[in-house]
């Protein structure tokens, strides 16, 4: 399999190219060249565990490794889940709720970015090279990647996060990591500007070449296809056991990476009734699918500070495939985003049959966590929430599939303010950080001082 880039000014590279370039040199987004088919695995894969699973859907797209190092690293990457299902799938209430949350920073993102450590510690050992990551979070990224690399040789991992716009949890999660590889930088800006930073210093070719610049991000395909496998996984399970010929998924989103992810699976054949966008106050990708007409607006700080984000990088992706793959057509629509912060992109009827967006505010969110709570004694974290109620409101005929993206202890104070009660949701790991000695450089929103500050740190 070959990747290629959004923008179409790369020539195709392998999967391991794809892993260590991040974003595209052209400032695209890398996809494969196509989506293999499957629907007539569906059967065979229904009865697999989370790892064989995980190890027949990445050998399709990870075909220049052998079978021995991509087993390898499946098998580390999910050993260091609480839960023996890896993601395991709960009926609560009215929805099926897929439990991301098991690995070591209680987020869904771990799945992801167990993974991507594990790849590049495999690629670099076979290369003799180093990376220099340099990412942006909006709270749950920044420690999943940490947890990913630290101590890792031959990585150094910059992370910048929005100061003082992550949860305390989320904070002491990162910063509590003292491994002399890991840099975490407080901006004083938005996720949306952190993230324009990575891409600005990914831009330049001769930095990005002279520094070994590596992405976590989900502009870096692995993690979409390390998500790739839960839709599968949680699917096909509920399908089973239901009998229903199709199911839905709720995915309460900000980046577009995990929706994307869900897409994926879509296009290779899962029988997806709905794929429903859930977005809070920050609601630019509901908008979008409910208008057609994507425009940036100012971010809201809410309970659900990981999708707090206004441009969403993963979305290139989908409109490529919008595109028919005409990178042409992308191109135009990039630049006319660029220059004017909205896009036009026709009939919301016409867009996609089987998205579907909402929204949820802060009251829908915290009344969601109640009456889940007192209904069947289960503690949605905000973000999952944000999913669960969006996913009521749209009622598919389908089976519905929530993600439940955190865990509820890294949000502490949403669930006492939806409760009343505190000490609802707890986890011994988050405790223990508590009093931890912490690590932060604080730098202004601005690419050139992120630059000069990585400069200083790898001399
Ligand atoms: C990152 C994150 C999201 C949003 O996922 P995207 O892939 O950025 O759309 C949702 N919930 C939680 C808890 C997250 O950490």
């Amino acid at each position: 399999m070959k990747y290629i880039s959004t923008r179409g000014g790369t020539a195709p590279i392998t999967f391991s190219e794809a892993v260590m370039t991040g974003l595209a040199r052209d400032g695209g987004l890398m996809l494969p060249e196509e989506f293999p088919n499957i629907k007539d695995k569906l059967t065979a894969w229904s009865s697999l565990s989370y790892t064989e699973l995980a190890y027949e859907i990445m050998k399709l797209y990870a075909d220049d490794l052998t079978e021995g190092e991509l087993r390898t690293v499946i098998e580390k990457s999910y050993a260091t889940f609480r839960h023996p299902e890896t993601t395991p799938t709960k009926k609560v209430g009215p929805v099926y709720i897929l439990e991301l949350f098991h690995g070591p920073t209680f987020a869904f993102k771990d799945v992801a970015l167990q993974f991507l450590g594990n790849m590049f510690e495999l690629i670099l050992n076979k290369t003799g090279a180093n990376l220099n990551i340099i990412a942006a979070t909006s709270g749950d990224t920044g420690s999943a990647a940490i947890h990913g690399v630290r101590g890792r040789k031959g990585i150094n991992l910059f992370v910048m996060h929005p100061n003082g716009r992550v949860s305390a949890v989320q904070e002491l999660q990162m910063t509590s990591v003292t491994d002399a590889n890991v840099y975490n930088i407080a901006i004083d800006g938005t996720f949306d500007d952190a993230q324009a930073i990575v891409k600005t210093l990914f831009g330049d070719l001769s930095f990005k070449d002279k520094y070994s610049l590596g992405a976590v991000n989900s502009i870096n395909w692995a993690r979409v296809l390390a998500q790739v496998v839960y839709y599968f996984y949680a699917g096909l399970k509920v399908m089973k056991e239901t009998g229903s010929e199709k199911i839905s998924f709720s995915v309460p989103t900000g980046n577009f990476g995990d929706i994307f992810a869900g897409y994926v699976a879509h296009l290779m054949g899962l029988p997806i009734d709905k794929l429903i966008l859930a977005t809070n106050e920050n609601d630019i990708l509901s908008r979008f699918f409910n208008t057609g007409v994507y425009n940036v607006e100012g971010v809201h700080p809410t309970i659900s500070p990981s999708m707090d984000i206004q441009v969403a990088s993963n979305f290139e992706r989908w409109l490529y495939l919008h595109a028919k793959r005409d990178s042409k057509q992308l191109c135009d629509w990039m630049q006319q985003f660029k220059e004017t912060k909205s896009l036009t992109i026709g009939n919301p009827d016409e867009l996609d049959e089987i998205m579907v967006a909402g929204k949820a505010d802060t009251a829908k969110t915290l009344a969601t966590i109640k009456r889940f709570y007192e209904e069947c004694s289960y503690v949605l974290d905000p973000h999952t929430a944000v999913g669960v109620s969006v996913a009521l409101e749209k009622a598919p005929t389908s089976p519905v599939i929530c993600l439940a993206t955190a865990h509820p202890a890294k949000f502490p104070d949403a669930i006492k303010d939806a409760t009343g009660k505190s000490g609802l949701a707890t986890a011994a790991e988050i405790e223990a950080l508590k009093g931890k000695p912490t690590r932060k450089f604080e730098l202004p929103a601005d690419a050139g001082a992120v630059a000069a500050f990585v400069i200083e740190k790898l001399q």
